[in-house]
């Protein structure tokens, strides 16, 4: 596995029972991954002969993020090395502009898009979509078309003069129309070589500041009928692209019953969290398979209500007190902490709580993550 954050960790957490020998190649020896890995190359992942290098040996690569150069991918391939997503694949969750061009050709709804060159061109964008209520067509959302991750990469602008910003970095830059959402869905699957795909009941995905901050399997009051249609989407997006792995679809619900895609992530992602102690089989374990072309686990839920909260670093290092406190509190309680050093903001664990009333299930959950980060101390 390319990368060794979390991802990596848990992912070879689950190869573990399958006796896979999982190596990783990660930037520094402090990541996630790499303090627990057997084997751990460190090095760049921008560098085509340091990627060649800790392919040689592997039977199959897959990624813990999407940030490797298509052309590396390319030319692993050439080599006859696996890789699993493949380049076409994977290059529509690096770049949200071919993923907004070809979801658009195969029919799926998205906010309106297009990219802009500059801020007038912003401002125009707007215009277009300026409405009958006499709206300008402001705030639009702007993202840079590669490189960005937990809202970073992605501006809110209300004027043509806000709409500087992302020009700076000298990367194509996509306008999208800003989605009056009700809420923010998950629609997550995984799919094999074979063409064998599971699809994980459709999660609610909460965000503070951008970063997702809870997740609750499944969505609360979401209807059969777009539950449905959301999973029938992500796995047709599955089949179109040739995705092999996890793909989390990220879905807005709009308020008149639509659902339009954000983004998609070819991995393991934190909207799947849940699955570690809430399905019967997890996204790491189904991403393992998958990317073995081994049969897919069954990915139906364990528990009525499954809820994840994330462990955002506070100013509370010490987790041994935070661990006295949340298993004695919650026997029920699944902690999953990281590895990383505390700093604030960071995500550096999660917990997962399941039962009956999704109430107390989200309180159980609350409490743990505010605990362990040190704003909740009692
Ligand atoms: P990232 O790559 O950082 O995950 P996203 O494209 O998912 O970036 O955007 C981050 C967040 O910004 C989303 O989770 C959502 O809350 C908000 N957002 C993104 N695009 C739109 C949009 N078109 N309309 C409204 N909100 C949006």
């Amino acid at each position: 596995m390319v990368g060794g954050g979390q991802l990596a960790r848990m992912t070879h957490e689950a190869g573990i029972p399958l006796g896979i020998r999982f190596k990783i190649l990660s930037d520094t020896p402090q990541d996630s991954a790499a303090q627990v890995a057997g084997e751990v190359v460190i090095g760049d992942y921008r560098d085509l002969d340091t990627l060649r290098e800790f392919a040689r040996g592997c039977d199959v690569i897959t990624f813990d993020h999407e940030h490797v150069p298509t052309e590396h991918l390319r030319a692993l391939e050439a080599d006859g090395v696996p890789v699993r997503p493949g380049p076409d694949a994977l290059v529509h969750a690096q770049d949200k502009g071919v993923m907004r061009a070809r979801l658009s050709e195969i029919g799926v709804p998205c906010p309106r898009h297009r990219i802009v060159t500059d801020p007038a061109d912003v401002a125009a964008f707007a215009a277009e979509g300026a409405g009958a209520d006499g709206g300008d067509g402001f705030p639009v959302i702007l993202k840079t078309v590669r490189g960005g991750y937990d809202g970073k990469g992605v501006w809110f602008v209300r004027s043509e003069a806000e709409a500087r910003d992302p020009f700076l970095a000298g990367v194509p830059v996509l306008a999208e129309e800003k989605v009056d959402f009700v809420r923010e869905l998950a629609a997550n699957i995984v799919r094999s070589p074979h063409g064998q795909a599971v699809a994980y009941p459709v999660v609610e995905s909460r965000q503070v500041d951008g970063v997702c901050d809870t997740v609750i399997a499944p969505a609360p009051e979401l209807s059969d009928e777009l539950s449905g249609r959301a999973q029938e989407l992500a796995l047709r997006i599955a089949r179109e692209l040739d995705v092999t792995g996890h793909l989390a679809v990220e879905l807005f619900e709009t308020r008149d019953g639509r659902i339009l895609v954000n983004e998609l992530a070819m991995r393991p992602h934190n909207s799947g969290h849940w699955t570690q102690d809430g399905a019967v089989t997890s996204q790491f374990a189904n991403h393992v398979r998958a990317v073995l072309d081994l049969p897919l686990g069954d990915p139906r839920p364990r528990a009525p209500w499954t809820v994840m909260v994330n462990v955002l670093g506070g100013d509370y290092p010490d987790m041994y007190q935070g661990y006295l406190h949340c298993m004695a509190r919650d026997p029920q309680l699944k902690i999953h902490m990281y590895g990383k050093d505390v700093k604030p903001g960071r995500k550096v664990g999660h917990v997962n709580t399941y039962g009956d009333d999704l109430d107390e299930v989200l309180e159980r959950a609350r409490h743990a993550a505010g605990y362990l980060r040190g704003t909740i101390v009692e």
